[in-house]
């Protein structure tokens, strides 16, 4: 097996500014695994907030032997092991855990889908992300949010009634909302949780401070529309401790370590009764297509990457009716 690494920077449309930062491009790491004349393609988006860069992400592919992996890949058996090669680096482990499946859709001449159960007729609409910014910018966003059917909105300051009102003035697609654990105060973020509700929110995720476990469960347990964890929500393990503070998980691979854990996520979240949103971080179309086939089985999709991005070194996938498109190609359906 043949492992290559090669960093990227993926730029970005416009600064993304949330409630806690800004930023114009996100490093990359391009994964390549090939055997018996097929590659599989992955990617680490490593956004600075989850601490991974392009050394961390260098020293760990440093370290990876696959040499002992067979086909068809035991993928519990594969995490387990980068898992036992550093704690955390979930982006880069997700790029592993991307090529791979990749690798196998190739191998076995299937798409990877179709290893999830997932189905086209289930594939919700996607979301495009408009972040916080000067009313001129959030009118343009908006404007080239066109083929989305939803918008979300990262909120979290105290403009957040005029970023909506800007957005209403001109929009009245269903909108996602972000709070980003920007709110302080339980009373105050409810009050706007019903205001946001009354303006055709469908949705708000992490409303306060993820650590603050007390007040994200008392603003859910009195809104009127899914309050969904996202900081809150990186792994397995974080998908049971959820239940009871959120109505749902934003599942993200780049938190999830790829595919197959991010898998496991989805049903974990759909036994507990809970529901779940699929994100992304700012992805190329490998993270995308990835994403776009655990998306049938969510009930939200918020994969919004190629929208946000202008070089993304693969070709866009194919998008219809403000849904990604499954291809019937082997593996992901990656297009150069
Ligand atoms: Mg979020």
């Amino acid at each position: 097996m043949k492992i290559t690494a090669t960093p990227y920077e993926l730029e970005l449309r416009h600064p993304f500014t949330i409630a806690k930062f800004s930023r114009t491009s996100t490093p990359i790491m391009l994964v390549e695994i090939s055997y018996e004349g097929c590659t599989g393609h992955g990617e680490a988006s490593m956004v600075p907030y989850m601490g991974e860069n392009i050394e961390t992400a260098s020293a760990f592919m440093a370290k990876l032997d696959l040499s002992w992996a067979k086909l068809p890949f035991d993928y519990d058996e594969i995490i387990a092991y980068l898992d036992s090669i550093a704690a955390g680096n979930p982006n880069i482990k997700a790029a592993v855990d991307i090529a791979l499946h990749d690798l196998q859709g190739k191998l076995d001449n299937k798409p990877c889908f179709e290893y999830f159960g997932a189905e086209q007729t289930k594939m919700p609409v996607t979301s495009i992300t408009i972040g916080i910014d000067t009313p001129e910018v959030v009118l343009k966003k908006v404007k080239e949010a066109g083929p989305c059917k939803v918008i979300k909105v990262k909120l979290g300051r105290d403009t957040d009634k005029e970023l909506i009102n800007t957005i209403r003035s001109v929009s009245d697609k269903p909108l996602y909302v972000d709070a980003n654990q920007g709110w302080a105060d339980r009373e105050a973020g409810l009050d706007m949780v019903f205001w946001l509700q009354e303006q055709g929110v469908v949705l708000i995720e992490q409303p306060m401070a993820k650590e603050n476990i007390d007040d994200n469960a008392w603003i859910t347990e009195r809104s009127p529309i899914p309050i969904i964890g996202d900081e809150s929500v990186q792994r397995l393990a974080d998908v049971e401790k959820a239940k009871g503070v959120y109505h749902g998980i934003n599942m993200k691979l780049m938190k999830s370590a790829g595919m197959h854990e991010g898998y496991k996520m989805i049903r974990k979240a759909k036994e507990l009764g809970m529901s779940v949103l699929i994100g992304c971080m700012s992805e190329t179309s490998i993270g995308t297509l990835a994403g776009a086939a655990l998306a049938p089985l969510c009930d939200w999709a918020d994969l919004d990457g190629p929208f946000l991005t202008r070089n993304n070194p693969f070709k866009d996938p194919e998008f219809k009716d403000g849904k990604w498109v499954l291809s019937d190609l082997p593996g992901l359906g990656l297009k150069k």
